[in-house]
């Protein structure tokens, strides 16, 4: 009897149970540091990383004033570039050829808006720039947030995305002054359509420069507000209640070698140590093995959904970070190989046309699609999944779902597919080809075989976003109870 009540009284004790209380997912972050406003003003697009997180929970008055500086400042060095090559062009220099220029500018102006009767045009596009650009800025924080995500409210979030996007329109200042260098040093007295060696080497500056700029720009963008400084506010700061990874059912206090009371599923799962485990990619970023996992990984997501139930979200966020920039270069890399090879292709079809197997506007085209379709594409969709998981799944954290978003951008390839083969059939001649190949009627519109392609390639495109989509929505799903 003794022995028998000692048993029912000790099993309960010798069984484990799951913790009242999970530790918060972010460290305690940094406090906020006061950075002298001309040190960010002048420093700021040479160490984002280190005065980015100071500056984005800075004041609203510094971030403004900064913006405002750094636009008129480039404003001014352009002004003064367009006046002097227009200067220039009418055979006058020095300081009365810019106040000729101006002032024929000026009646040029005046003349052009009153000769036609669009005449309202330009000035009210003159008005609306201003508020314009302003607003482009605004739409720029937005779609930074997911990469601004620190462990704060998406609030709070929003306006350090803000801020930074203010902060670094300073990198203005230096490109100005690089355009002012090129301006300046440029050779002069060239014979229009020649192209000599000094030409050739500043085109090869300037696109340099411009490379170099927007690389600095998109870093600043993201490796500015990334990390979160000042008071420990907001969901990743706080202990979390466990909850079991399928249903949400609360686990607290349960013997964790049991299963969940509502689904069934083994408790041990949902904690740490559980199903969610490390990604090949995490253990081997670093080693000669982190390219080959990178590429692995791409066909392992699109294939297994059960992926992302097995994804830790609330660790790893700069590792999935990284693993998004891989699929990017290999988007990039991707595309610019198969569009090079696209204008081989066509170089040998149509060899008259082309320069070096090149023609220029294709050569911008297939780098504006092979770097900016992708990039928008992916931040627009970062932004909007964030956006729903927080108000349809409840997911505050915008670190937890950015983890995902990153690890979902193999979703991205289908679409950068059919994005691809429609660009090589109508920058190459096969468009010309299927033009003359026949016609049909579709829904009372007669139609030729190019166009019929181009509608059957809308269509997919819109399916493939649409599978982009839900195979994101699904991801986000999977990591909504996650403890891990
Ligand atoms: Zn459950």
């Amino acid at each position: 009897m003794a022995e028998a009540v000692r048993g029912s009284i000790a099993a309960p004790i010798r069984t484990e149970q799951v913790a009242h209380l999970l530790p918060a997912t972010a460290p305690r972050p940094e406090r906020a540091r006061r950075i002298p406003f001309w040190k960010g003003l002048l420093c700021y697009w040479l160490m984002p990383g280190r005065l980015g997180p100071h500056l984005a929970v800075g004041t609203w008055k510094s971030a403004l004033a900064a913006h405002t500086v750094s636009v008129l400042f480039s404003a001014g060095i352009v002004g003064y570039i367009l006046l002097t090559n227009y200067a220039n062009a009418m055979q006058s220099s020095g300081l009365h050829g810019i106040r000729v220029a101006l002032a024929r500018t000026v009646i040029e102006l005046a003349v052009g808006t009153t000769s036609t009767s669009w005449n309202w045009v330009p000035p009210l596009l003159t008005v609306l720039l201003v508020p314009m650009a302003e607003l482009a800025l605004v739409a720029v924080a937005i779609l930074a947030m997911p990469w601004c995500a620190g462990g704060d409210s998406a609030l709070s979030a929003f306006r350090r995305s803000l801020k930074n996007v203010y902060w670094t329109t300073t990198a203005l200042l230096p490109g100005s002054v690089g355009c002012l260098a090129v301006h300046l040093l440029q050779p002069t007295g060239l014979e229009p359509g020649l192209l000599d060696g000094a030409e050739i080497l500043c085109l090869a500056a300037v696109s340099a420069m411009i490379l170099v700029f927007s690389f600095l720009v998109l870093r600043m963008l993201i490796a500015g507000a990334k990390r979160y400084v000042g008071d420990p506010t907001g969901p990743a700061f706080a202990p979390r209640e466990p909850l079991c990874d399928q249903c949400g059912y609360r686990i607290t206090g349960l013997p964790s070698a049991g299963r969940c009371p509502e689904c069934g599923l083994l408790l041990q799962d949902s904690l740490p140590g559980g199903r969610r485990q490390p990604t090949a990619w995490e253990r081997h970023e670093f080693s000669p093995r982190g390219f080959l996992e990178l590429v692995r990984l791409q066909g392992h997501i699109l294939r297994t959904p059960a992926f992302f139930e097995r994804l830790p979200v609330h660790a790893g966020h700069a590792t999935a970070r990284h693993f998004w920039w891989g699929t990017f270069l290999l988007i990039v890399l991707g595309s610019l190989v198969v569009t090079n090879l696209m204008q081989w292709v066509n170089w040998y079809a149509i060899s008259a046309r082309t320069f070096f197997g090149y023609e220029r506007g294709e050569g911008v085209t297939s780098l504006v699609i092979a770097f900016a379709v992708p990039f928008g594409a992916q931040a627009m969709m970062l932004f909007a999944a964030c956006l729903w998981a927080q108000f349809r799944l409840g997911i505050t954290d915008y670190r937890v779902s950015a983890t995902v978003c990153y690890y979902a951008s193999p979703f991205i390839w289908p679409l950068t597919l059919i994005i691809l083969v429609t660009t090589f059939v109508f920058i190459s001649n096969v468009g010309d080809v299927l033009d003359q190949l026949f016609r049909v009627t579709l829904l009372g519109v007669d139609l030729t075989a190019a166009e019929l392609f181009a509608l059957v390639m809308i269509l997919l495109a819109a399916g493939s976003w649409l599978y982009w989509w839900l195979r994101l929505c699904r991801a986000l799903r999977a990591a909504r109870y996650a403890n891990v």
